[in-house]
Formats: C-alpha cells, structure tokens, sequence
C-alpha cells in the first residue's frame, strides 16, 4: 500500500475538496472554507485516513508554481517597473509594523526577541495563492490596484528569500541553537544570497529572454498542441525548480519570473490557457495541505493569542498597508483593494516557522499560533473582499476619482465588453444608437474613453454594474464577453431587472446558445457560424460560367 500514497493523497485531497467544497457552495460559503476542512479531514489531528504530510505540501508547492507562472504571463518588465516605486517602500513598511507587532505579542507571552522577530516575520507576509485567488474572481490581476498588489508581494517574496537565508546565520545571536557558521559569517550569508539573487534576476532577463520565447515559437510552428502544452509546463516548472535549486530563490519567484519572460512573446496568452485546468486543481490542493497542518486545539487551548494573532494579521497589517497607499497619493480604491489582499499569511509563513522551530528560536506554540491565524485569516479574506465590494462604489463616487458617468435616461444601448468583438460592435453603432460601454479592465476602459463612448469601469457580473448604465432604460443589450459563465449571468441580471430589453448576446456553441437563451437572450450568435458568413460573402454567389454552362 505505501507505494501509492501520492495517488492516495491526490485523490483524498481532490475527493474531500470537492465534496466540502460543493457543500460550502451550496451553503453560500466561500469554497475555500470547504478545500480547509478537506484538509483539517485527512490531517493527523483528526481521526481516520491521514494523507501524506511529507507529499501534499510539495503538491500543494506546484499550484503555487503554476499560479506564480500565470501572474508573470500578465506582466511585462515595465509592469514591475513601474510599480516598484510604492510597492518596495510599501512591503519594508508593512513587513516592519507587523514584525514590531508581533514582537510585542511575543514578549507579553514571555517570549525572547528571536521568538518575537521570527513569529512577527510570518506574519507579515501573504500568500500568493490567497491574493492571486481573490484578484483573479475580482478580474482585477490586469488593473493598476491588481498590479501593485502583485508587485508587493514579490517584494514581500524576497524579503522571505533573504529572512530563510539569514535567520540560520543570526540564530545564534537571537538566542536561538547557532548552526556552524558558513564562510563571512552573517554579512557573507547576506552577500552571498543577494549576489545569487541578482545573478539569477540578470540570467533570466539576458539569457532567458532570448531563449524561452525561441523555444515556444519553435515549438509552435510544429503545429502540435500536444507539444506546446508540455513545452510550457516544461519552461514553468524546469525554471521553478532550476532557479530554487542554482539560485536559492523561492519556486514561486522563479515561475514569475518564466511567465513575466513568456509575457513578452506573442503566444504568451495561448501558454496561459494551456496551464489553466492544472493549475486549478493544484491549487485546490494547496488549501488542503494547510488544512491538514491545522490542529483545532489550539484554539481552545490558546484561545486569546489567536485573537491577538489574527488581529496582527487582519487589522494590523491592513491599517499599515491602508496608509502608506495614502501617503503615496493613491486613491481610497486602491489603498482599500491593497490592504484586503494582504490581510492573510501562508505558505512562507509555515516555513518560516518550521525553520523558527528547528533553531528553537520559536516555541512550539507559536507555530500553531501561525497556523492557527493563517487558516483564520483566510477564511476572513473573502469577507474583508465583500465588505470591500460593497464600501467600494460609494466610495468612487465620493472620494473625487473619476465619478461614474449618469447613465443616459434616454433610450439607448448597453455594451458589455470592449475587445475585439465589443470594439467594432461599437463603432457599427456610432452613429446608430446612443451608447454606454461596460469594460473591465484598466487600459481597455481608456481606449472606450478615448473613443468618446459614455463608459462604466467594472465587471458586469455585478447588478450594481449594470444598473449604473442605465439598464432600466436601455433598448438593447450586447454581451460581448468571452466567457459563456459570465454572459450568462449578466443575462440573468439584466433579463430580471428589465424584461423589454432585447438582448444580444456572444456565444461559442449550440449549448451556449441554449443556455443564454434559457436565461434570456433574444439572440445568441456563434462566432464560428458568424466566421462561415462572412467566408460565403466573400466567395462568388454563383458557380463559375464552365460550371453553369453545363
Ligand atoms: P475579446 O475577447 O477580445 O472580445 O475581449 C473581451 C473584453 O470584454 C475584454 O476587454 C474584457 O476586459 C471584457 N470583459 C470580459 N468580461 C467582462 C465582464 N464580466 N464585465 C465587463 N467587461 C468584461
């Protein structure tokens, strides 16, 4: 039976996460809450089946790969330039409140200052499947807010590199068990960690820059998707594991920094589809993993340090981050969008307190308590996320951003969408009917601007969105999105808040057709029938003169 642990961890852990996962559901909890419980389940702190503990981590280390790769193929090395300016000041900032904070609960427990620096240390780093998670349901990963999110946390990403290069070097120091001492003691270990990280920041972007986006076009031109899929899973996890292993950085930063090199070619969105369904069920399984590390005790046993913990972690480092946003002139959304993201810890957080407690820098106790404030705090993320949504709108309104344009009272259309099949509906409609564009993203909503449409920045998928374009009113309604979920849902919305309006909508197959309709479409088109059309239109409209002669 030991042979096949990894089979049985994989199907427990995706088995039980589907299961409380689809019950969560149905209870209108996050399903996050459910992938937890799947893991507390198969852990060793509850009765029954015990999944591998020494497996599901690793397993769990390749959904954060996967993510991270994904996070890179939507930025360029201009996007992390340009927010390194608040996103470096900001991560020291925040990562110095919430150790000084956990420092102080570390001495009021009668803890030492190595105990209190390493505790407050896990603190104050998030988890990047948590953040990426809740920026992505939000379509907020491509926006200014979500870009500086992520510039952060590869910030706080660093910082964690360094703090697991050096903690060893200084435990000694904080009164913790001191390892031999390695060549130039502590500021070798620091010089050596830099220079290797520098080393692989300028490997990847000389070398790998050239090289990565060569192989994937080679690769493509063999006309085998096949190939190409297994190519890009080779580049993101063979330059993860490369880089942890030749360079000591995390897997995570060095499958961000593939994907940011991947971004650069044009295949770049093909590659992030093909790592898509992996990397979902990886990451299910990254909740599970914490699960199991989670022993429930420690919440009766301790139950007011938990309190204080999570209270670093939720108001603490929020307040911090909410701040120094402001002091950087941003405006409320952002600052507000910022300190949801990262008011949770994770997985840098368990290994730093796994190494705190192999020093014994860090009792025992406070690992729980990490533990313990990290299944917490993510539980409480999707809440903080929709207090946000909420606060949000009135708050666009008030703090002088650019206010939403009054939705014309008058007959006129509503657009959902501003990309290759939204931009030319509109421009077809110029001059036909009074417009108000719904868009999403960032730098598509400026291009509806610039264009002179009314515009509504925001996804669609929330009534709050469609009712600000003055959907009570309109005549027409044209869902321009790509995915049949998502029009779907507008549909249902819109059909609901307005039973006149003739809506039409964008659609891929029969079924999607059935089932937009079913919500109320008017018409769904498919794009593939639409394609054929236009073919025949271009082909001559009888048989050539030979033929017909005959
Ligand atoms: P394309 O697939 O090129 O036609 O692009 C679709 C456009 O629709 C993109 O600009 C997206 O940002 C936008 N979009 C997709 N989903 C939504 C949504 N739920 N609400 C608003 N805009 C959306």
């Amino acid at each position: 039976m030991h042979h096949t642990s990894l089979i049985a961890t994989i199907v427990a852990g995706l088995g039980l996460a589907f299961i409380f996962g689809a019950v969560a559901n149905r209870l209108k909890l996050p399903v996050l809450v459910g992938y937890l419980l799947a893991g507390v389940i198969v852990g060793p702190f509850t009765p029954g089946y015990v999944a591998d503990q020494e497996l599901a981590p690793q397993l769990a280390e390749i959904g954060v790969i996967l993510l991270m790769f994904g996070v890179g193929l939507h930025f360029s090395v201009k996007d992390l330039m340009a927010v390194r300016k608040i996103a470096i000041p900001g991560a020291a900032v925040q990562i110095a409140v919430a150790t000084a904070m956990g420092v102080g609960l570390a001495s009021m427990l009668g803890w030492t200052l190595g105990a209190g620096i390493v505790f407050g240390l896990a603190l104050s780093v998030a988890s990047t499947v948590v953040l990426l998670r809740a920026l992505e349901e939000r379509r907020l990963i491509d926006t200014d807010r979500g870009r500086i999110a992520v510039g952060w946390l590869i910030v706080e990403d660093l910082a964690m590199v360094l703090a697991l290069v050096l903690l060893p070097a200084l435990s000694g120091m904080l009164g913790g068990e001191a390892p031999p001492p390695g060549p130039g003691g502590v500021a070798g270990a620091f010089a050596i960690t830099i220079g290797k990280v520098a080393a692989f920041v300028v490997i990847m972007l000389v070398v790998g820059r050239r090289v990565i986006p060569w192989i994937l076009h080679r690769i493509a031109h063999t006309g085998s998707r096949e190939l190409f899929r297994l190519g890009v899973l080779a580049i993101a996890l063979g330059v993860a594991f490369g880089s942890a292993a030749l360079f000591g950085v995390s897997f995570a930063l060095g499958a961000f920094f593939a994907g940011m090199i991947m971004a650069e070619s044009e295949l770049s969105q093909q590659a992030a589809n093909e790592t898509l369904p992996l990397r979902d069920a990886f990451a299910v399984l990254f909740f599970v993993s914490i699960g199991m590390l989670f022993d429930p005790t420690v919440l009766l046993r301790e139950p007011l340090a938990v309190a204080a913990t999570l209270a670093i972690i939720v108001i603490g480092k929020s307040l911090a981050a909410y701040v120094i946003v402001l002091a950087f002139k941003r405006p409320q959304s952002v600052a507000l969008t910022i300190s949801a993201s990262l008011a949770q810890i994770g997985e840098f957080s368990f290994i730093l307190a796994g190494l705190g407690v192999s020093l014994k820098l860090l009792p025992p106790d406070g690992r729980d308590l990490i533990l313990a404030g990290a299944i917490l705090s993510i539980l409480v993320n999707p809440l903080l996320f929709a207090v946000l949504d909420k606060v949000l709108p009135r708050l666009v309104g008030r703090s002088g951003e650019p206010a939403a344009p009054v939705a014309a009272a008058q007959p006129h259309g509503v657009l959902v969408g501003y990309g290759r099949v939204g931009k030319a509906v509109a421009q077809g409609l110029k001059d036909r009917m009074l417009l108000v564009v719904i868009e999403d993203e960032g730098e598509r909503a400026d291009a509806v601007r610039a264009a002179g449409f009314e515009m509504i920045q925001g996804n669609a998928v929330r009534p709050e969105v469609l009712m600000k374009a003055g959907l009570a009113e309109a005549t027409h309604l044209f869902v321009a999105v790509p995915s049949p979920f998502e029009a779907a849902r507008i549909i249902e919305q819109a059909r609901a808040a307005n039973p006149q309006v003739k809506i039409i909508a964008r659609a891929y197959t029969d079924n999607d057709v059935d089932l937009l309709t079913q919500m109320g479409a008017t018409h769904a088109l498919i794009g593939e029938q639409e394609i054929a059309r236009g073919m025949l239109a271009l082909a001559p409209r009888k048989k050539a003169a030979a033929v017909a002669a005959h």
